[in-house]
């Protein structure tokens, strides 16, 4: 399936486009309608199937569309277990965002504290960040997550191997809210643990299992 065919603003095809892509992978195709449609969703395909784009397409065209319930908090976070993965995330929102009006950051463990309080009080739309340095945040009341309209963990499976569902519960708690929408992906989506963070943050979840990579 072609990009141009998913229902994408055309600015985010544009920018496709210059990545250098014409068609969706089967991660893609299958996760972006669904995800457009506001519901929950558990997702899970190989490494190198494109499961970024997966959730940074539907996540910016979500915030084209709607109107912000706050100004200031932001509207999508997206969780990852390290600095290099969140990194690799972080090059390909810039990518999208640049061709829109919304600002994106990264807010990752082992940088300097103070910096981020300050990138964060100028109002970021995306953070892109590893979950420890968010809970700190949220702790020290440098961020609030009233106004957050998605919440994506990529590598859940990871982020659980590393210790991080107590964190993961606290900005579970901090965004909850009706209008937030969560997508959830995944190696794996049947360990219990997966299941059980995936029961506690996800409403309702449709999932999507992609075994073949492209
Ligand atoms: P995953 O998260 O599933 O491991 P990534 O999102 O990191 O995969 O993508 C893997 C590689 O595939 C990246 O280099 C990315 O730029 C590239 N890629 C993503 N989507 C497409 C596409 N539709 N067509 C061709 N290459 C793509
Ligand atoms: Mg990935």
């Amino acid at each position: 399936m072609q990009f141009t065919e998913l229902s994408l603003d055309r600015r985010l095809v544009q920018s496709i486009d210059h990545m250098g892509f014409t068609s969706a992978t089967n991660i893609q195709e299958l996760a972006i309608p669904v995800a457009l449609t506001g519901k929950d969703l558990m997702a899970s395909s190989k490494t190198g199937s494109g499961k970024t784009l997966a959730f940074l397409l539907p996540a910016l065209q979500r915030i084209m569309n709607s109107k912000a319930l706050s100004k200031r908090d932001p509207r999508v976070l997206i969780l990852l277990p390290t600095r290099e993965l969140a990194h690799q995330v972080y090059s390909q929102l810039r990518l999208l965002v640049a061709n829109t009006k919304f600002k994106a950051v990264s807010i990752l463990g082992g940088e300097n504290f103070n910096d981020q309080v300050k990138t964060l009080a100028r109002d970021p739309h995306f953070i892109v960040a590893t979950p420890g340095r968010i809970a700190d945040h949220l702790t020290q009341r440098n961020l609030y997550l009233n106004g957050l309209e998605l919440l994506i963990l990529d590598e859940a499976d990871r982020m659980l191997d590393l210790g991080f569902a107590q964190q993961l519960k606290q900005i579970n708690t901090a965004a909850d809210h009706k209008r937030r929408q969560t997508l959830m992906f995944s190696a794996t989506l049947d360990h219990n643990e997966i299941l059980d963070i995936a029961d506690e943050l996800l409403n309702e979840p449709h999932h999507i299992n992609v075994d073949d990579s492209f």
